[in-house]
Order: structure tokens, then C-alpha cells, then sequence
């Protein structure tokens, strides 16, 4: 298994199977994963646990185990669209308040915040 992999799947364990940053179930292997939540393969699509670089590769991030943390697809797009990514504690601040608005996930996924 490749390390980035390996990083990754023990940060998932670690977390629970939450993303760092939303705090939304994730899945490893399939969408199917988060049936048990209510979620549709389509739906839970965005859930997609991958490896976050805690500090960005771009600025020398190394994929070692501190500075690996799991995170949804989303959350982790979002935060790297960014030109300057904000540190991880501001940006899980961030979504938070996103959440809590209920400005973050489509409303498909925003449901399970409920359960
Ligand atoms: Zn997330």
C-alpha cells in the first residue's frame, strides 16, 4: 500500500471516520459506506475521505504521519482552491460556521447534520 494511502486510512481510524473539518461521516472504498446514514452512493459522493497535508505540499507539507489528517473530498478541495490555504484550525473554524448556517454541504449531504 502506498504510504500517502496507509496515512491516510490510519488517520481515518483515528478520526472515527469524521472528516477533520466538518465533522460529516466519510467513506474509504465506496459511497455504500455511509448507507447506514441514510445517504445514497450519489449522494455521499463528496464524503470521500483523502489525505489532508495539515501543512499544504505547496509549502512543504511532507506526507508523513503528523501532517497527514483525513478529510472529506470537499472540505479538502475547498481549502486548497485557495492561493494562500488559511491554517487548518482558522479553516475548520470557518466551516463550522459554514455548517452552521447551513452553507456548506449541499442539502442532500446537510441532512445527516440532523441525525
Ligand atoms: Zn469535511
Amino acid at each position: 500500500m502506498p504510504k500517502l494511502q496507509r496515512l491516510r486510512i490510519d488517520a481515518f481510524h483515528a478520526q472515527k471516520g469524521r472528516c477533520c473539518y466538518c465533522s460529516f461521516p466519510m467513506w474509504n472504498v465506496s459511497p455504500d459506506e455511509l448507507k447506514p446514514f441514510g445517504l445514497r452512493a450519489k449522494t455521499a459522493r463528496p464524503l470521500r475521505c483523502t489525505a489532508e497535508h495539515l501543512v499544504a505540499q505547496q509549502e512543504g507539507g511532507k506526507d508523513v504521519a503528523g501532517n497527514i489528517a483525513a478529510a472529506c473530498w470537499l472540505c479538502n478541495t475547498r481549502r486548497h482552491k485557495r492561493k494562500s490555504p488559511p491554517s487548518p484550525e482558522a479553516y475548520r473554524a470557518f466551516v463550522q460556521k459554514r455548517l452552521a448556517k447551513g452553507k456548506w454541504h449541499p442539502p442532500s449531504v446537510a441532512q445527516l447534520r440532523r441525525r
